[in-house]
């Protein structure tokens, strides 16, 4: 008989009750530590006070009233995003599946609106992920993902990782943009190199094109920057973000220049709960701490302290581990071992991560994780690794 959740994920036997920094405690009252964050999207860990805050004082008063009227706390928020991006103008939507669907829909309706219709395609990179909606599957085009679902949406091109020339060679009069993630999440955390966005952002310049960034798991601060793509020096024409943004509420962005967004003009797009107030009074929290120079030093600082210990982890364990890989607290361990051995191993020694394609496991830390987590964390990945490394 089908469960009555459907079931389309392979759950773990863990049910998690409570949430305080970095620790989930089990049902049965164990603790463990967190290195996934609800995948990159506990930012500030779990109970932040600032978000409890403002969630709970924003609960007291109003909770939606549709994008019919104006909404301050999305006012706010909106503000906040452009003042510290490259942004002009921001759309608030529930999740990244859904900011994906409007990046295509955006950059479709800005050659639509300057006259060049036929400019619909968008080049995409195997590896990638951008959700799970049809557009989202076609865009990331994995027989994975696409596979049973019929027909896919058009206007897709995809290329391989890292296949510069390729890119060039794509681009005809057809083509609208570039999508891409700067660090790439499902894929198995493969970062982009600096060179490489620049080269994007130069193809894009010289052709006319946009260059859509999702940013959904590695923006927010993730890799020590606000947005990962800040370490290349280039900015996007539109961003997607979700994820880090609510904290841990549902909460999304499409993040646009002026240019770029110019085609989507009243009555073009809209969403009944994206940018409610709840969602927006706990992204401005999050922005608030988030955007904080301090903070993000303080990201990049235990960045290199956790990446420290995870080369020595890799030294210790060459029979589990191959490499440390990724950027800032967006991490991970190509393992030699099935990753879902070390992820399980894992869950038994109260440590949490999360698998990814090209055998690796995340590590995607709530960005407020301690020291002392951090000790923690090897401690507890180096008795995992030890346990899968007996068993093989
Ligand atoms: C998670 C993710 C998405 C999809 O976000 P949802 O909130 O699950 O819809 C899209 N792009 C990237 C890079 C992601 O990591």
């Amino acid at each position: 008989m089908i469960p009555s959740v459907l079931p389309t994920y392979n759950r773990a036997p863990l049910s998690f009750v409570k949430g305080e920094g970095a620790w989930l405690i089990e049902a049965d009252g164990r603790r463990f530590l967190d290195l996934a964050a609800g995948i990159a999207v506990n930012a500030l860990g779990h109970a932040h006070p600032a978000l409890v805050k403002a969630l709970s004082e924003q609960a007291e008063n109003l909770w939606h009233v549709s994008n019919l009227y104006h909404i301050p706390q999305q006012q706010a928020l909106a503000d906040r995003l452009v003042e510290h991006s490259f942004a002009d103008t921001v759309f608030f939507t529930n999740s990244g599946t859904e900011s994906c669907e409007l990046a295509v829909k955006m950059a479709r309706k800005y050659f639509y609106e300057k006259g060049q219709p036929e400019r619909v395609e968008i080049i995409t990179f195997s590896g990638s992920f951008h959700g799970r909606s049809s557009a989202g599957i076609s865009a990331a085009g994995s027989e994975k993902m696409t596979k049973g679902f019929g027909p896919m949406l058009p206007g897709f091109v995809h290329l391989t990782f890292g296949d510069l020339d390729g890119v060039t060679n794509a681009i005809s009069d057809k083509t609208a943009a570039i999508l891409i993630e700067p660090v790439q999440g499902e894929g198995g955390i493969r970062p982009v190199p600096d060179a490489e966005l620049k080269a994007l952002r130069q193809i894009c310049d010289a052709h006319g094109l946009l260059l859509i960034l999702d940013e959904v798991q590695c923006g927010v601060g993730r890799t020590g920057k606000l947005f990962a793509h800040e370490w290349a020096g280039i900015t996007p024409d539109i961003m997607m973000v979700a994820k880090g943004i609510g904290g841990g509420f549902p909460l999304g962005a499409v993040l646009a220049t002026e240019e770029a967004a110019s085609g989507m003009t009243a009555g073009t797009h809209g969403s009944t709960y994206g940018g409610n107030p709840l969602g927006c009074a706990v992204g401005c929290a999050v922005m608030d701490h988030v955007s904080d120079p301090a903070f993000l030093a303080e990201v990049n600082r235990k960045a290199g302290l956790l990446r420290q210990k995870l080369e020595g982890l890799v030294a210790s364990h060459p029979e589990v581990f191959e490499e440390v890989r990724g950027t800032g607290l967006m991490l991970g361990l190509k393992c030699v071992a099935p990753n879902i051995d070390v992820v399980n191993a894992g869950y038994d020694n109260e440590v949490v991560t999360v698998p990814a394609a090209d055998n690796v496991i995340r590590l995607l830390p709530p960005l407020t994780l301690t020291d002392d987590d951090i000790d923690e964390a090897y401690a507890r990945l180096d008795r995992a690794a030890t346990a899968v490394a007996a068993k093989a």
